[in-house]
């Protein structure tokens, strides 16, 4: 899987998504990760990306030619120019000529970060995964012009109902999302795990050693070793634990006669 973000701050990226298990899959080979920035594609001599609103408002927008020639800059490396190196500013040109001969090949999904768009969550970064290559475009300051918004950008997507300053941090939280998924990136086979969100349902409780914490045990049933036993009883915990704290999502959720029977009985879910 490559990921290529657009952004004006590169190194806030990179920094966020170089350690621990999406530090590894990269230095794996399983995910590569290029961050863009938009500031290289400048078009004036101050070096500058951004300007007032046409209409007049608060705050500067960030223009789209920067943008679009760094959404041109990533077609040509999608096209097989150099997928882990840094583009260089002179081979911009060279950029623009590749990404002509790569309309035939079809665009990348390019995702516009933006409190506009669609809520992100599991079922969204499932079906991401599936892609070779995803563009993410990080807006920043009011945003950016919607001409070239319209031109390049095939979804948008908010992390949720509040505004940020940057599309940075959502950029980031897709990538972890989604890499995660990518086959070998996690020890274990994610798709046959049972994770929060699965079926509509938040997982059961966990716990590791010791076997008695602050005077509380670890359930009995778990160290019981009887996988059937244990397999029933996180599937029940799963359910009274999604009733309490995330009954919308339960109203999705696919339950036998039995298991709507045990959520009846009120002094369950006080338990939890
Ligand atoms: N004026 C814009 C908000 C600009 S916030 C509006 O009212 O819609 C600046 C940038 O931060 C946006 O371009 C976007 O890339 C990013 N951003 C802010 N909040 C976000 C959110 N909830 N989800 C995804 N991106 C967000």
């Amino acid at each position: 899987m490559h990921f290529y973000i657009m952004t004006l701050f590169p190194e806030m990226v990179m920094q966020g998504l170089n350690t621990s298990i999406i530090g590894r899959a990269m230095e794996k080979g399983l995910l590569s990760i290029d961050a863009v920035n938009i500031r290289d594609y400048a078009f004036n001599k101050h070096n500058s990306v951004d300007d007032y609103p046409y209409g007049g408002g608060a705050g500067m927008l960030m223009q789209a030619e920067p943008v679009y020639q760094a959404y041109k800059a990533v077609e040509g490396m999608i096209a097989g120019a150099a997928p882990n190196e840094p583009w260089p500013k002179e081979a911009k040109e060279d950029a623009f000529c590749q990404a002509e001969s790569l309309k035939e090949a079809g665009k990348p999904r390019v995702i516009y970060l933006s409190p506009q768009g669609r809520t992100f969550n599991q079922k969204m970064a499932e079906e991401l995964a599936q892609e070779q290559e995803l563009v993410f475009l990080c807006g920043h300051y009011e945003g950016i012009d919607e001409r070239v918004v319209e031109e390049i950008v095939t979804d948008y997507v908010s992390i949720g109902d509040y505004i940020l300053t940057g599309g940075e941090l959502p950029a980031m939280i897709m990538v972890d999302a989604i890499s995660r998924l990518v086959p070998g990136v996690l020890h274990n086979d994610v798709s046959a795990e049972f994770e929060s969100f699965q079926d509509n349902l938040l997982e059961y409780p966990q716990y590791s050693r010791p076997e008695i914490w602050h005077d509380k045990r670890v359930p009995e049933i778990l160290l019981s070793g009887h996988h059937a036993n244990i397999e029933k009883w996180r599937r029940e915990q799963s359910i009274l634990r999604t009733a309490k704290l995330r009954p919308d999502l339960l109203k999705k959720a696919q339950l036998t006669e039995n298991e709507r029977k045990l959520l009846s009985r009120d002094d369950k879910c006080d338990k939890i």
